[in-house]
């Protein structure tokens, strides 16, 4: 997994790899402003100010999810979480699916494409609170969905992030309210399957 290091002694805010409302009507330009603009910006400002003195300065972003306690790995964790989240989309396109030995690996784990999608948004639905189903590879490759509260990430368990899905309410209550289930089963639209399956191969 590629390492994301500080410039300067700081992390940066991830520059999303679309326009504002590339993703519409999936996820809204105004979900993205305080999604990305304000949540994820906030986690990189906290994490910021939390490092000098920590003695975890100057170390890989993924490093410090696997060191640190706290308010630290809480705000490194979602960094971390987003920057893998925001960087899996592209603009909605119909007939979306995964190619290649990725798809071949989710058809021997999970039967078929349709039977992992209806698996992994149930993950997502029922994750009680805030958290992230995320799709992961163990180091055979091994394909597993996994449940993560709050701001964890499968990398504290020996696990490889492929896809993931965020459920905290900040991540769909501006375009989908209470309905969690429907924003997670219209994100299937907006997967870009090329980012997904390089992460699987790397
Ligand atoms: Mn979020």
């Amino acid at each position: 997994m590629k390492k994301t290091m500080p410039v300067e002694g700081k992390f940066e805010l991830m520059a999303l790899p679309y326009a504002s409302d590339a993703l519409e009507p999936v996820i809204s330009a105004n979900t993205l402003s305080f999604h990305h603009g304000k949540h994820l910006a906030a986690y990189v400002n906290n994490l910021n100010a939390a490092l000098p003195g920590s003695g975890l300065e100057g170390k890989p972003l993924e490093e410090i999810v696997l060191d640190a306690q706290g308010g630290m790995l809480n705000n490194a964790g979602q960094i971390l979480n987003h920057n893998l989240y925001f960087s899996q989309f592209r603009a909605p396109r119909a007939g979306n699916a995964p190619t290649g030995r990725l798809a071949q690996a989710i058809g021997e784990e999970f039967g078929s494409f349709e039977a992992f999608k209806e698996i992994f948004t149930k993950a997502g639905a029922t994750l009680f609170g805030s958290g992230w189903a995320w799709l992961c590879a163990d180091s055979d490759g091994n394909l597993k969905i996994t449940q993560e509260p709050n701001a964890a990430n499968p990398i504290q368990h020996g696990l490889r992030p492929l896809l993931t899905m965020d459920v905290w309410e900040h991540a769909y209550y501006l375009d989908y309210q209470n309905r969690r289930p429907d924003h997670l089963a219209a994100l299937w639209q907006i997967i870009d399957w090329d980012v997904i399956n390089d992460r699987y191969e790397k």
